[in-house]
């Protein structure tokens, strides 16, 4: 996973569109097993968070105890990982910029 500048810079051309609605630019892809995938910023936020819930709830089990739960458990693991995400992408575009384009504060 990464930001869409990556793999332009590396692969060249033009920055592809998404492969999930197939309207404008990417601004992030996954190179997948089946290939690659490329997101825009709109269905990562709005469709990804329904896919989700889909695989949240579809994994539900009553016998495991509250479905409530359950989903917050899962809510709460994906929390954790946007957030571990997050600081990585940061990180990576802190390290791509150069000590004189840094902010001072
Ligand atoms: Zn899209």
């Amino acid at each position: 996973m990464s930001q869409i500048h990556d793999y332009v810079e590396y692969f060249g051309g033009p920055r592809p569109n998404c492969s999930i609605c197939g309207h404008g630019p990417a601004d992030a892809y996954w190179m997948a097993d089946n290939g690659d995938i490329f997101v825009c910023r709109r269905c990562a936020v709005g469709v990804f968070s329904k896919l989700l819930a889909d695989t949240i709830t579809a994994e539900i089990d009553s016998e495991l105890g509250d479905p409530r739960k359950q989903i917050e458990q899962a809510l709460g693991e994906f929390e954790k990982e946007f957030h571990r995400a997050i600081v990585m992408a940061l990180c990576r575009r802190l390290a791509q910029t150069s000590p004189t384009d840094r902010e001072v504060v």
